[in-house]
């Protein structure tokens, strides 16, 4: 049996995992998924993945687990974890309350039970580390950004494999001006130019920039000191309602999920609004991450609404004409890869997206360099 990788990805409600044969292209064995975890229960979890663990016979060959994790700071490499950036993750747990801890978990547990597999760390913000300092720097007192409070940007792990996937259909489109958009229940917008990282959405924390399923995104600073001093809520409840809340589930009342509120824009206008509220912001953000890169080439969609909802790309991507945009309705019905005419000048695209396989290739790298 050749050596195998294991590949775990705790997300805040979610825990998923794989294993893979390590190797140039790492070959996927079996995987697995925990959802819906109640914030409290991840130990569950855990629990759930040794379970699964033994029973899967690929199991016996692993080697090495390689761990996204949400917040690596400064890092722009993944890491071999140990000590010391254990250390440094306990640190920063703060920066995000919803993954962090849940990661530091799973690492310290696999850690525990199984102390001959190399653990690596593959951070989402190592692909915007080079952004630069106009996007990166946030106006705040200088001393805080000598402390690190700046843009970090995340879903990097999905934007990683967008480019390896461009690179490979189209090495030019791949060095020229593209916005990737990763349109989850998480979603976040990042411009690259000739491969390099120049601006996303998300900042210091994976709070900001679009609306999201329940999430506001980007909202007015001043909403923080208004609700405290009107409302007396808590910073704790505030962060709660802008985080868990809003988004389309506060906007709709009703859902998070975009299938739902599709099956019932028609008779529900609130589920209509939620949905307008989504495809404006997200073309505001095309346009303005157009203005940074001084055009666009190529477009790509991606995460569970960019792959599936043709619609939701439909309303996003009307009125872009002027930047070149033009969809085939048809190719897009389909969620065909190409989903623009053949007559616009700017190629758009949907990609599904695989964090797991950019995991097990970094750690399958690693393991070749020994
Ligand atoms: P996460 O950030 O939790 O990984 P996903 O990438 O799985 O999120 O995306 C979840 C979102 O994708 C949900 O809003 C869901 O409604 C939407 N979605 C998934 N499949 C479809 C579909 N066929 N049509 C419309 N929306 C879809």
């Amino acid at each position: 049996m050749r050596p195998s990788i294991l590949t775990v990805n705790a997300g805040s409600s979610s825990l998923r995992f794989a294993i893979y044969e390590a190797g140039e292209e790492p070959r996927l064995c079996s995987s697995g998924k925990v959802d819906r975890i109640d914030p409290n229960g991840f130990a569950g979890a855990t629990d759930a993945l040794q379970d699964w663990l033994g029973r899967q016979p690929s199991a016996r060959s692993i080697v090495a687990v390689g761990h996204r994790v949400v917040h690596g700071m400064k890092r722009s490499e993944p890491e071999r974890v140990t000590a010391r950036l254990l250390k440094d993750l306990r640190r920063i747990r703060a920066y995000d309350p919803d993954h962090l801890p849940n990661e530091i978990t799973l690492i310290e547990t696999l850690l525990r039970h199984y102390p001959e597999w190399m653990p690596v760390a593959c951070f989402d913000t190592a692909f915007h580390h080079a952004m630069p300092s106009a996007a990166r720097l946030l106006p705040l007192p200088r001393r805080y950004i000598d402390k690190g409070i700046v843009r970090y940007g995340f879903h990097g792990l999905s934007y990683s494999y967008l480019m390896e996937e461009l690179r490979r259909l189209d090495p030019r489109a791949a060095n020229g001006r593209l916005i990737l958009a990763h349109l989850g229940n998480g979603a976040s917008i990042a411009a690259v130019h000739r491969g390099k990282p120049m601006d996303t959405s998300m900042s210091f924390t994976s709070a900001a920039g679009l609306v999201m399923g329940t999430r506001a995104g980007d909202i007015d600073p001043g909403l923080l000191r208004f609700f405290m001093r009107t409302g007396g809520m808590s910073v704790e409840r505030f962060d709660e309602m802008i985080t868990r809340k809003s988004g389309l589930l506060g906007l709709s009342g009703t859902t998070a999920d975009v299938r739902d509120l599709l099956a019932k824009e028609n008779h529900d206008p609130h589920a209509a609004e939620a949905l307008e509220v989504f495809c404006y912001q997200a073309r505001k953000w095309i346009g303005s991450f157009a203005a940074v890169l001084g055009g666009i080439d190529t477009l790509v969609f991606t995460a569970g609404i960019g792959e599936n909802a043709p619609e939701i790309r439909r309303r996003i991507c009307q009125g872009l004409g002027f930047l070149g945009i033009e969809l085939d309705q048809r190719r897009n019905t389909r969620n065909a890869a190409v989903i623009s005419r053949n007559e616009s000048r700017v190629t758009v695209r949907v990609i599904r997206t695989n964090e797991e396989i950019v995991i097990a290739r970094y750690v399958s790298r690693m393991l070749r360099k020994g």
